[in-house]
């Protein structure tokens, strides 16, 4: 069937699916102390979520990350991954997870043997009292959670945003801890999706600042980019790091994502003022071809990116009911 391809001529490959809004972590960055949860009814459900998941496979998609909130509070998560990584007879490549890893750890070899390939954790500091100011939350049950994923055999890698006055100073100090424990790590520019009137530019540690800070301690090397949204570094001579910039060096020209809410609504860019509900449409009865075309419409239409404009986008959505 034919792929999903935008008037930027940008070829869309990788699909996040976000599984719940709900979160037990209160991250600042992401979400307001209080969030409003979406209503509990317009949540999809595991049929949806692998019918939708379907419909994207058939059309090029062969990369999922099955992301939220916290993909852990849904209980059936393993039922959603099994079923989805069902999808491997369609084109389905690979299939991963983003998680605060919290609550993984008595799940972690479920998930793999459910068909996770490969899962990424975000871990903002390794102080704990920094991690606590960011997070809202302790950082021992996440430690646990990635010890238990790589006794469960499971690739890991780490997530990292950095807040000026919160965390910037961790930066150093975490980078040693991951590579200390060979798990790669990616820091993310703090961006303009949390809470209204949260973010304010000068608390983004720029891909500059960082690499500057990095620096005094390690010696890092520039490799060439792949498609990943990541600036590729190699530090030490053997340790993979990346940075995602996209507040100071947005990387829009090549994206290849699309996303979809917990209500099924399709955003083609994390920056898009709206989405297509494409749940809703579902539960009114529309057939695959005709949601198709509603797809392939949304995805022809998609914006050029965070470069075209700049900073907070006016939407009640924050991250983590966008699925970061
Ligand atoms: N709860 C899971 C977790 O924290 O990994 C998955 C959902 S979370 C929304 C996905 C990713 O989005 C996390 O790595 C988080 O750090 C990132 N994120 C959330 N808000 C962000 C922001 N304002 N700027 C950059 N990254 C953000
Ligand atoms: Fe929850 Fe993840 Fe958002 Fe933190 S970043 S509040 S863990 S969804």
């Amino acid at each position: 069937m034919s792929p999903l391809i935008d008037r930027h001529g940008r070829t869309k490959r990788k699909l996040r699916i976000s599984l719940t809004d709900r979160c037990n972590f209160r991250c600042t960055y992401c979400m307001p102390e209080h969030p409003d949860w979406l209503p509990r009814a317009s949540l999809l459900g595991r049929g949806e979520i692998v019918r939708l998941a379907g419909l994207f496979v058939d059309h090029g998609i062969d990369q999922i990350r099955l992301t939220g909130g916290e993909p852990l509070l849904r209980r059936d998560l393993s039922e959603c991954v099994r079923e989805i990584s069902a999808l491997r007879a369609r084109g389905l490549a690979r299939l991963s997870m983003t998680t605060n890893a919290s609550r993984i750890a008595p799940k972690a070899r479920e998930l793999v043997e459910a068909g996770i390939d490969d899962f990424n954790v975000s871990l903002d500091a390794i102080d704990p009292d920094t991690f606590r100011r960011l997070t809202r939350r302790e950082i021992a049950p996440v430690l646990d959670g990635i010890d238990a994923l790589v006794d469960a055999g499971a690739k890991v890698k780490l997530n990292a945003v950095v807040i000026r006055g919160d965390n910037e100073k961790d930066v150093v100090p975490l980078l040693e801890w991951a590579m200390a424990r060979g798990l790669p790590l990616r820091f993310i520019e703090y961006m303009p999706l949390d809470a209204p009137g949260h973010w304010k530019r000068d608390a983004v540690v720029s891909e500059a600042e960082m690499l500057a800070a990095i620096g005094e301690r390690h010696h890092v090397e520039s490799v060439p980019r792949s498609h990943d949204p990541a600036t590729p570094y190699v530090v030490d001579g053997r340790y993979p790091l990346g940075i995602i910039s996209t507040v100071s060096n947005p990387f829009c020209s090549t994206c290849d994502r699309l996303r979809i809410t917990a209500t099924g609504e399709l955003f083609t860019c994390l920056f898009s003022p709206i989405g297509t509900p494409l749940g809703a449409r579902l539960r009114e009865g529309l057939d695959d071809e005709a949601l198709a075309a509603q797809v392939a419409r949304a995805v022809w239409l998609k914006d050029a990116g965070y470069a075209s404009r700049p900073g907070p986008v006016d939407r009640p959505l924050t991250m983590h009911a966008m699925g970061g």
